[in-house]
C-alpha cells in the first residue's frame, strides 16, 4: 500500500494536541510506516509556500487542531482544506472554539486594549496598537486581522471528522491511526469518540440524591466512589461526550467538559445549566441565590470548551 500523506497544523492552540500526537510514544514509529509527513509547523520546519505548490487534494489527511480568530489562520485552513482529501477537526479547540473561544465573551477592542494598554508590564504611553499595514523605509510590514469572533474549524471550511478532547487522548489517536491504516474510517460527519454521555460511562455510585451546596475543587476531597456531581462537585458529565477513558474521574477530578457534547445535543453549557438545576434543592429564593452564587464564572464553567459552537457563540454588541 503506498504511503499516506498526512498534514498537521495548529491555528489558534496550546500546542497540547500536537504534543499528544507525540504522547502515542513508540507508536509514532506505525504513523512514520503508514504516512509520510509533509506540513506539520511545530515539529517540522516546512514552509506555507511548500504547501501551497501541492496539487488539490494531494494530501490524504489533514489534522488541524486550534480554533480559527485571525485572517492567517483562516487562510491557512482554507488551503488545507483545497489540498486534503479528509480534514479532521482535531481537539476541543478546532471542534467547539476551546479554551480560546472563551475570549469570545469580550471583544478584539477590549482585548487589544488590555493586552497592549492597560497590562501593568506594558510601557505604551502613545497607546500603540498593532496594525495589519505598517509602512517603514524598506516598504510594508503586515500582520494578520485579529477577528472579533474565534470560530471552530468547521464554520469556516467543510470537516469529515471530528477528534475530541483537550487533548485528544493517546487511544483516541490510535483509533485514528488505526482506522486510516485499515482504511476503515467510519462515514463522513463522525465525531470518532462514543456515542453516549460520560455520565453512562461512569461507574461511580449514583443515589439520585439533591444537593444544596456547591463546592470548588479545592473545598472538598469527595469519596472516590460515589458520583461528584451528588457530591456537590460540578462534574460535565451529563453533558458531556464520553470517550476520554473517565481520565479525570479515574483520579478523582470532576469531568471540564472537553469531549464537547453528546450526539444530539447542541448546546452543552446550556443542558448542563438543565442538569444541574434539577438536582438542587433550594426552599426559598435567597438558597436558590446562594447557590447560584456559589457557581464560580457559570459562562467560563458551562461553556469552558464550547461557545464558539454554542447558541450564544459569544458577546452580543451592545445597543446604542
Ligand atoms: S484542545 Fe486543548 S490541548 Fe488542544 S490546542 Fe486546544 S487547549 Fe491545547
Ligand atoms: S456526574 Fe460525573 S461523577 Fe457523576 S456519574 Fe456523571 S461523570 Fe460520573
Amino acid at each position: 500500500m503506498a504511503k499516506l500523506k498526512l498534514a498537521l497544523y495548529w491555528a489558534a492552540a496550546c500546542g497540547g494536541c500536537d504534543v499528544a500526537v507525540l504522547d502515542i510514544n513508540d507508536k509514532i514509529l506505525d504513523v512514520a510506516k503508514l504516512a509520510d509527513i509533509v506540513f506539520w509547523p511545530i515539529a517540522l520546519d516546512f514552509k506555507y509556500k511548500d504547501v501551497e505548490a501541492m496539487p488539490d487534494k494531494s494530501i490524504d489527511v489533514c489534522l488541524f487542531n486550534g480554533a480559527i480568530r485571525s485572517s492567517e489562520q483562516e487562510h491557512i485552513a482554507k488551503m488545507l482544506r483545497n489540498k486534503s482529501k479528509v480534514m479532521v477537526s482535531f481537539g476541543a479547540c478546532a471542534c467547539f472554539g476551546g479554551i480560546p473561544a472563551l475570549a469570545n465573551f469580550t471583544s478584539r477592542a477590549e482585548i487589544m486594549q488590555r493586552a497592549y494598554v492597560e497590562a501593568p508590564s506594558n510601557e505604551n504611553p502613545n497607546k500603540t496598537l498593532p496594525q495589519t499595514v505598517t509602512k517603514v523605509a524598506e516598504g510594508d510590514l503586515t500582520l494578520p486581522k485579529l477577528y472579533d469572533n474565534v470560530l471552530t474549524l468547521a464554520q469556516v471550511v467543510p470537516v469529515e471528522y471530528f477528534v475530541p478532547g483537550c487533548p485528544p487522548t493517546v487511544t483516541i489517536i490510535l483509533k485514528v491511526v488505526d482506522a486510516l491504516a485499515t482504511n476503515s474510517l467510519p462515514p463522513p460527519g463522525a465525531t470518532i469518540a462514543s456515542a453516549k454521555t460520560l455520565c453512562d460511562e461512569c461507574d461511580r455510585k449514583k443515589e439520585n440524591k439533591k444537593i444544596s451546596k456547591i463546592y470548588r475543587t479545592h473545598e472538598l476531597i469527595p469519596d472516590s466512589q460515589r458520583c461528584l456531581l451528588e457530591q456537590g462537585l460540578l462534574c460535565m458529565g451529563p453533558a458531556t461526550r464520553g470517550g476520554c477513558g473517565l481520565q479525570c474521574i479515574s483520579v478523582n477530578v470532576p469531568c471540564r467538559g472537553c469531549f464537547g457534547p453528546p450526539a444530539g445535543v447542541i448546546d452543552q453549557g446550556a443542558k448542563l445549566v438543565g442538569a444541574i438545576a434539577s438536582i438542587y434543592e433550594a426552599n426559598n429564593d435567597d438558597e436558590i441565590a446562594r447557590m447560584v452564587n456559589e457557581v464560580v464564572d457559570p459562562a467560563g464553567t458551562f461553556y469552558r470548551f464550547g461557545m464558539s459552537s454554542s447558541l450564544l457563540r459569544g458577546k452580543r454588541p451592545q445597543r446604542t
